[in-house]
């Protein structure tokens, strides 16, 4: 029988939405195995985070710590490479946010553990539980099979669904003492950005601009605030320095899957189809009719998005 480790990310205490997508997958993982789903949460302060995890009907290992107030990797690797050992989990995950890409290949170093990143779905059962992951932008989608005995995977979170509320577990406080002289990385400050739109990998809507809006993202920006969405970017548009780069959507960018995902401007590179073509619903403005964003597109508009963005913006804020 193979436990299951699911990592869960909070900020503050507060749970990221990230981890309940993260523990939906490690369901999938315990159902396949047999075994126990257990998460762990680690912080100073993280009582509440750890029930409301459990409500969610599994196990958690909480270690609440001052010296685990703030995120570091190193601080926080061994004690989950330790919590792994301590529930026999052989299966140990998190979600591919910049959170888990930090942390789990350190725990994975620790357990000796080879790892599968960016996974997009399960197959197998028992030991043998494979992992569904993409390849070359998403072109290619590769089923690995890991070979060491314990198996360590981030999971892209907008594959899988949240995990419901059901049944209640229990919570077991874990002793876990860092001491922050130690360690040769020091926490030193968080800066964060502070917008009155949702964040990107959260929104329901997201409007994206590319090299077409030749730097001027007023309208894109516009239509975003009009819909109450969140602002994309191609690599291209960050890379002139016309935006800030965590708008960035696509393979070296955000992974986005939201309800609607309009994009301006943007010729449809396969690295930024990487970031958003499991988008539920896709439109796209581009001048050129051979653009290739447009073979992906449900809805597809060939005009200048200086002229269509405004035109788009007035229809909605009259439908309103
Ligand atoms: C390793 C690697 C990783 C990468 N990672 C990413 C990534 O994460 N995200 C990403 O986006 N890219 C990424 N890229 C870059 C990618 O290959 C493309 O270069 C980039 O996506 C192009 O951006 P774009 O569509 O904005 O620009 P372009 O390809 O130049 O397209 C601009 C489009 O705007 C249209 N246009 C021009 N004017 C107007 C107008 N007035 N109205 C309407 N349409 C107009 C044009 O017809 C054109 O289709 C990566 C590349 C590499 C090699």
């Amino acid at each position: 029988m193979s436990n299951v480790l699911i990592v869960a990310e909070q900020a503050q205490g507060a749970l990221k939405k990230a981890t309940f997508h993260a523990l939906g997958a490690g369901r999938e993982v315990a159902r396949r195995t047999g075994g126990k789903l257990v998460a762990a949460v680690l912080g100073a302060g993280v009582g509440g985070a750890a029930e409301e995890l459990a409500a969610h009907g599994v196990e958690v290992r909480v270690a609440d710590a001052p010296g685990l107030e703030h995120y570091l990797a190193e601080s926080y690797a061994p004690v989950v490479a330790q919590l792994a050992k301590d529930v026999g989990a052989t299966y140990v995950g998190a979600g591919a946010t910049a959170f888990g890409k930090d942390l789990l290949p350190r725990v994975a170093a620790r357990l000796e553990a080879a790892m599968a990143t960016e996974v997009l779905g399960f197959a197998g059962d028992g030991g043998a539980v494979t992992f569904r992951r993409p390849m070359w932008a998403g072109n290619v989608l590769a089923e690995v099979e890991l070979a060491t005995p314990v198996k360590v995977f981030t999971v892209r979170t907008t594959e899988f669904q949240p995990a419901p509320r059901e049944g209640q577990g229990s919570v077991v406080p874990v002793a876990a003492s860092v001491d922050p002289a130690a360690l040769r990385t020091r926490f030193v400050s968080f800066k964060e950005v502070k917008s009155e739109r949702p964040e990107l990998t959260d929104a329901r809507i997201v409007v994206s601009g590319g090299r077409g809006t030749k730097g001027d993202f007023k309208e894109v920006e516009a239509l975003a605030d009009e819909l109450g969405a969140a602002v994309g970017a191609s690599r291209a548009a960050v890379d002139a320095g016309w935006v800030p780069n965590d708008w960035q959507v696509g393979q070296t960018g955000k992974v986005v899957a939201p309800e609607l995902y309009v994009a301006a401007g943007i010729s449809g590179a396969i690295q930024h189809l990487a970031g958003m073509k499991g988008s539920k619903v896709i439109v796209a403005v581009n001048k050129d009719p051979e653009a290739p964003i447009f073979a992906l597109a449900d809805y597809g508009l060939v005009a200048d998005l200086f002229k269509a963005l405004p035109e788009l913006r007035a229809k909605i804020k009259a439908g309103k």
